[in-house]
């Protein structure tokens, strides 16, 4: 049997950290589907066509992320996009105590909602904890320094984004 997981947030934009999670978790499942939310409630930098491709270059690019898809969830529980995947776990980050307490929530609501389909918990690493996409945006939207803080497209993207 094949190990699948599925790698769902909303990417606003997709840090180093996410990356790292997403490669890491190649390392031990078969295959690991990175799936964009586009059904989310909160306003977005980028738009999820944006993100998509974005997501698939850096993807591409990378090293050892030959078994990394990437797609778009438009609609409907990630715990139903792993059963149509057929995928047997979800992945999630966790950068400090506060996205623990969040995480679990949502892993016990997961579990009432599909009990075959498990969360499995990476920390992040040590280089990247402190970031955060809401972060990111704000401090590119005042023309900070993101650089090691997300891939070098998306730091052009977010340049071209907040000039216009
Ligand atoms: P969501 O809107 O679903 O929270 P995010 O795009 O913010 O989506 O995050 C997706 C996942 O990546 C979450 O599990 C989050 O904890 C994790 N994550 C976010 N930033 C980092 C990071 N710097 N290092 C490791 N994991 C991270």
């Amino acid at each position: 049997m094949k190990t699948k997981a599925i790698f769902a947030g909303s990417f606003d934009p997709f840090t180093l950290g996410h990356l790292d999670i997403a490669k890491r978790a190649a390392r031990f499942f078969d295959e690991v589907t990175i799936a964009i939310s586009t059904n989310t409630s909160k306003e977005t930098l980028f738009t999820p066509e944006e993100r998509f491709e974005y997501i698939q270059t850096i993807i591409e690019e990378a090293e050892s992320s030959k078994n990394i898809h990437v797609i778009l969830h438009t609609s409907g529980l990630t715990v139903e996009l792993a059963e149509e995947q057929g995928a047997q776990a979800m992945v999630r980050g966790l950068r400090s105590v506060k996205d623990m307490e969040y995480e679990m929530d949502i892993a016990s609501m997961n579990k009432t909602q599909n009990e075959n389909v498990e969360t499995v918990f990476l920390m992040a690493d040590e280089k990247y904890r402190f970031i955060s996409s809401s972060m990111i945006k704000e401090i590119a939207q005042f023309d900070g320094d993101i650089t090691g803080m997300v891939p070098t497209l998306i730091a052009t993207k977010m340049k071209e984004k907040f000039q216009k």
